[in-house]
């Protein structure tokens, strides 16, 4: 493997940063491909800087070995309260991004059509003239309410105040419609709090680890991986729910390969169990739940024999596992999931979780769900934000009652720009989003981009979305730029994080709090910046937690003593179950009010028609989303996906392993070609591939057209009516061999 003239195998790379698949301890990469003692390499000095790292969202503590202005390695931090020394693969490869030739360089504004990818460059000055006067003109023309936004992320937020600011209500994240929302609303209905991000869930402590879909190991977060791996050596045993034998499935007591789109049936049996075999935890729920009479009543019929029939998975093995959960109750981490846009009926799934939680009395318990500690944060004080005329186009709070209204419904954005109903969206502003692939449906979202008069999209790289843009503006990597420092309430020991830059930005980039303040100034809205450096505003967010500002940057961090049970509850902590009646919700007299079912309820998703299959999608270890296949380190690990397939169905469709297929979806819709995997560990039923490939941005030039794109065969979406999110398990695919003539082959 070369990069930017170093040398290092892949070998050699996999064994400083491999443990359970992908896991480095302190000391991960060189770029020199080489050991020096930390201090001195060959001729030059070195120094080490703490901060942490974006490769993907759990942001582990992060030292970086520079000198001469240049990265040389990337290492975990030992200091770091949560991740310790450990960084995974995409962490320790994030010196590839820094060093990425492709990057966007330089401000560019669009010469050729929508889509051609032609720019011209221009300087800073211009491209900010530009952008303050578009948006300006947007408003006068047609109302500030006019640009949407869509971020994402944490260094989002300074654009998120910018937008505020400006006047709309329009700005959505696929965090949640297309990601956590439904977990986070589901949770909250039952608990009165959803979990956030980093799960709190006590892996390590646990008797009994329960995923549904949830693919631990291949999905993976550092301080996650270790706590499940922690977890299982103390002895936790190990439920995996899952369609697929994935890794965690492979260290499991009970694989439980369900029929796809059933998990509410197999949850509802559970609860069954507990509650007919009187095995629940009584004094928990008699102390803090309400609603357990109606709840009983509800699963009465819901047996494991029903379930059988629903689920495909044997009544004796549910009952087995139900009570494997008893046994070690409240010690149960029943994993919520992250990723949680399947079917549509997802809100309710979550809640079949949360209350199966609660039966089980894991939250708030030492080995099940542990609870946030508040961290008191200092802030400015702003100008009040103005109050848009026009409600939010979104549906969040109205058509999807439950969404939440900071983080949007994307799906709603794109389509209300679509119809130019209620009004039209005129304006686009893209941050941190790839809004074609992290958003389904894509030839709706193109549709969307056509009718707009001016969009900007602020990136790293060339992705596609780019060579739509009327501006781009290059940002700086997070190795280059302060972000928001990360606060985090829902670690077992709450801390507090820095992001800070350890080079100078590259080419022309800048960060983008520069970029959102500078903004913010030719728009008259500097009173909303009223800070001079990222310094100053560390410092004022510190300010109420005493800790020392030099401490917190040397270190990276720095950690408070957490209260994660309830017995560790303090009054100044906030009610143990901020529901409205204090209470832990069984039943949901919120649901029923907006004319929801208030206990959950299976109902059947459509089967795969003769000759498809339905189509899942995950993650592997060394790769983030679709950020990160152009990274010359990650790309060498992983240059592609595969469809995998099981050998039933490679033996019904001809294929064989490693042929290369094109994947054409219920609605016509076919991918780039992809590699054939056949193994014993799918159902026949379905075909999965890992998320994020098949790239379609000629300038990504190491990514484009590896592998195919799961997005590109979304076609079809459920759309959630309690919180709008899109699932899309619903999408099914099957495989065509004979490809050269077909589109994209
Ligand atoms: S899990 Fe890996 S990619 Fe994600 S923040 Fe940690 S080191 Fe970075």
């Amino acid at each position: 493997m070369r990069l930017m003239g170093f040398k290092l195998t892949r070998r050699e790379f996999l064994r400083r940063s491999s443990a359970t698949g992908a896991l480095a301890t302190a000391g991960a990469v060189s770029l020199k491909g080489e050991s020096h003692p930390l201090g001195w390499a060959g001729a030059r000095r070195t120094e080490e800087i703490a901060t942490n790292c974006e490769m993907c969202f759990w942001r582990c503590g992060v030292l970086a070995e520079v000198a001469d202005g240049k990265v040389l390695k990337l290492s975990g931090n030992p200091a770091h309260p949560l991740t310790g020394g450990r960084l995974c693969a995409k962490g320790s490869a994030g010196t590839a991004l820094l060093y990425d030739p492709d990057r966007l360089k330089f401000p560019m504004l669009r010469t050729g059509a929508r889509g051609e990818g032609k720019f011209k460059r221009i300087t800073w000055d211009e491209a900010l003239d530009l952008f303050a006067a578009r948006l300006n003109e947007l408003k006068e023309k047609y109302g500030p309410e006019s640009v949407a936004f869509f971020p994402h992320g944490v260094a989002s937020t300074w654009f998120g105040t910018l937008m505020k600011a400006f006047g709309t209500p329009n700005a959505a994240e696929p965090a949640f419609a297309q990601c956590r929302g439904p977990r986070e609303v589901g949770y909250a209905l039952t608990f009165g709090q959803g979990l956030g991000s980093i799960e709190p869930v006590d892996l390590a402590e646990s008797k009994l680890i329960v995923l549904i879909g949830t693919h631990i190991g291949e999905n993976v977060f550092t301080s996650q991986v270790t706590a499940f791996a922690e977890g299982l050596a103390r002895g936790a045993r190990l439920i995996v729910v899952d369609p697929r034998f994935s890794t965690a499935a492979s260290k499991a007591d009970w694989w439980l390969p369900i029929r796809p789109g059933t998990d509410i049936a197999l949850l509802l049996a559970w609860m069954n169990v507990l509650i007919t075999e009187e095995i629940y935890d009584k004094e928990y729920i008699a102390r803090y739940a309400q609603g357990l009479p109606e709840l009983a009543a509800h699963v009465k019929q819901f047996t494991p024999a029903w379930a059988e029939t629903i689920t495909e998975l044997p009544a004796e093995k549910i009952r087995q596992t139900a009570r494997a959960m008893s046994q070690a109750k409240p010690a149960v981490a029943l994993h919520p999931g992250r990723h949680a846009t399947w079917y549509g009926d997802d809100t309710q799934r979550s809640r079949a979780m949360a209350i199966l939680t609660a039966l089980l009395g894991s939250w708030g318990r030492k080995g099940g769900i542990f609870l946030p500690t508040p961290l008191k944060t200092g802030r400015f004080s702003l100008p009040p934000f103005p109050q848009p005329k026009r409600a939010r186009v979104d549906g969040a709070g109205t058509r999807f009652p439950l969404a939440s209204e900071e983080q949007g419904v994307t799906n709603g954005l794109v389509d209300a720009s679509v119809a130019a109903k209620p009004y039209p969206i005129k304006g686009w502003v893209v941050y941190g989003q790839n809004v074609l692939e992290s958003i389904p449906r894509r030839e709706n979202t193109l549709q969307a981009i056509e009718q707009l008069e001016f969009l900007v999209v602020v990136d790293l790289l060339p992705m596609e979305q780019v060579n739509y843009a009327d501006l781009v503006l290059p940002e700086a990597t997070y190795l280059e730029r302060y972000d928001m420092p990360q606060i985090a309430e829902s670690a077992k020991k709450p801390y507090i994080a820095v992001r800070q830059p350890v080079v100078d930005p590259l080419y022309e980039t800048k960060p983008g709090w520069w970029i959102a303040r500078e903004l913010a100034r030719r728009l008259g809205l500097e009173a909303y910046f009223p800070w001079g450096t990222p310094e100053e505003h560390l410092n004022k967010l510190v300010e109420p937690l005493q800790v020392s500002v030099s401490e917190l940057r040397t270190n990276g961090a720095v950690a408070f003593a957490g209260r994660p049970y309830i017995e560790d509850r303090l009054a100044a902590d906030g009610p143990l179950f901020p529901t409205e009646s204090g209470k832990i919700q069984l039943y949901s007299p919120v649901l029923k009010q907006l004319g929801f079912d208030p206990l959950p309820r299976y109902v059947p998703v459509e089967d795969p028609p003769l000759g498809y299959f339905r189509l899942i999608y995950g993650r592997a270890p060394v790769h983030a989303f679709g950020r990160s296949q152009n990274n010359a380190i990650l790309d060498g690990l992983m240059p592609e996906n595969e469809a995998w397939i099981s050998s039933e169905a490679a033996r019904g469709t001809g294929v064989s392993e490693g042929q290369r297929v094109v994947l054409e979806n219920q609605d016509g819709v076919k991918g780039l070609p992809i590699k054939v995997r056949v193994t014993s560990g799918i159902r026949s039923d379905c075909l999965y591939m890992v998320h994020g490939f098949g790239n379609q941005s000629p300038a990504l030039r190491r990514a484009y057209r590896k592998g195919a794109s799961d997005a590109d065969l979304m076609t079809q979406v459920k759309v959630d009516p309690i919180m709008g999110g899109t699932g899309m398990r619903v999408n099914f695919v099957r495989l065509l061999t004979d490809f050269e003539s077909v589109q994209g082959g």
